[in-house]
Parts: structure tokens; C-alpha cells; sequence
């Protein structure tokens, strides 16, 4: 089975989580199988092969990708933090989510000018938390060769807040 067949049949959707009126995909399941993770680890760092120095995961699933391909392509892993985590001087960049405000962090010196940084996370949902992080990249003169995500939720169309950069998603639904 592929990893899209693995996602679709583990992912789980949850009614009105956070909030009423959202439908949350859970993809604890997906992380949590061993051959699923593996499936979906190698398919989101495929198209990007050999491309970047920096594989960046947002807070938090973001992490458990970002590692996982790290270690698996040799390159560094950064961790791109929520507000007041970080003990030295941030770029900081606000945004807005499906539901509320949100900011996201990196240390000012954490990214040489130059570096090529792939930025993943779980979800693409409205695509402002990719948006943000992609713009601390910038900030930081880095080159921002492109974003993967396990799922995309099409019909919010956050890829259009991306579309400056290859966006590879496992799943499209
Ligand atoms: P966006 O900024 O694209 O609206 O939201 C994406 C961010 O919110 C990601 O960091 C993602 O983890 C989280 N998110 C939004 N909706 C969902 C969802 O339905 N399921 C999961 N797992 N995360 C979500």
C-alpha cells in the first residue's frame, strides 16, 4: 500500500475540535504506525531529494517530520517555535488561523543567509502557518526550496498563501 492509501485509512476526523463548527483531522494514527510513518517520511521528502541543507518542522507534529527526514537525509533539522519558547533574540512573524491568531518563532541567527530549507508540518489547512514560516526563511536571507505537508485541505485553498514555493502534499482531500 502506498503512503496516500495508509493516510487515508488511519487518519481520523474529529467534529468540532478546537472549536465548534471545525473538523479536525487527526493524524495520530499515521504517526503512530511504523511502516505508515516510514510510507509517509520517504514520500514527503521525494520531490525535494538532494534540494536542501535545513529541513524546518513547525510546532509541534512538524517536528516528528522534520526529524525524521533530517535523519534520514543527513541534513540539520530547526525547529520553528511558538511565542516565548526560545532563550535568544527572534525573528517573530504573526498570522491568523482557521481559528485565532498565532505567531511563530526562530532564533535571528539560527539560519545562515544562503541555506536551502524545506519547511513541513502535518496540515495544510488555510495556509498561514506556512506562509509565516516561510517568511522567517526569508528574513533570514535563507532560500526556501519548498513545503511538504502529510494532508492538504483543498477546499480552504491555502495553498495560494504558498504558491511562491512547490508545495507537495502526501494527501489532497
Ligand atoms: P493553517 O495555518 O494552514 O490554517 O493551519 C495549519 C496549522 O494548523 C498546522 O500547523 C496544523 O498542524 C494545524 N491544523 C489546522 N487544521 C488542522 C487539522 O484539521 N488537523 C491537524 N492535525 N492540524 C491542523
Amino acid at each position: 500500500t502506498t503512503a496516500q492509501d495508509q493516510v487515508q485509512q488511519l487518519c481520523l476526523t474529529v467534529q468540532d475540535f478546537p472549536r465548534p463548527g471545525i473538523s479536525f483531522r487527526d493524524l495520530t494514527p499515521v504517526f503512530s504506525d511504523g511502516p505508515a510513518f516510514r510510507a509517509v517520511i520517504d514520500d514527503l521528502v521525494k520531490p525535494f531529494t538532494g534540494t536542501f541543507d535545513l529541513v524546518a518542522g513547525i510546532e509541534a507534529r512538524g517536528f516528528l517530520l522534520a526529524a525524521a527526514v533530517a535523519y534520514a537525509t543527513g541534513t540539520g533539522v530547526l525547529a520553528v517555535r511558538k511565542p516565548g519558547k526560545l532563550p535568544r533574540p527572534v525573528l517573530s512573524e504573526s498570522y491568523s488561523l482557521e481559528y485565532g491568531e498565532a505567531k511563530l518563532e526562530i532564533h535571528q541567527d539560527d539560519v545562515a543567509p544562503g541555506t536551502r530549507v524545506l519547511v513541513l508540518d502535518d496540515v495544510l489547512a488555510t495556509g498561514g502557518t506556512l506562509a509565516a514560516a516561510t517568511a522567517l526563511f526569508e528574513a533570514c536571507g535563507a532560500q526556501v526550496v519548498g513545503c511538504a505537508v502529510v494532508l492538504e485541505l483543498t477546499e480552504l485553498q491555502g495553498r495560494l498563501k504558498v504558491q511562491q514555493y512547490p508545495v507537495h502534499t502526501v494527501v489532497a482531500s
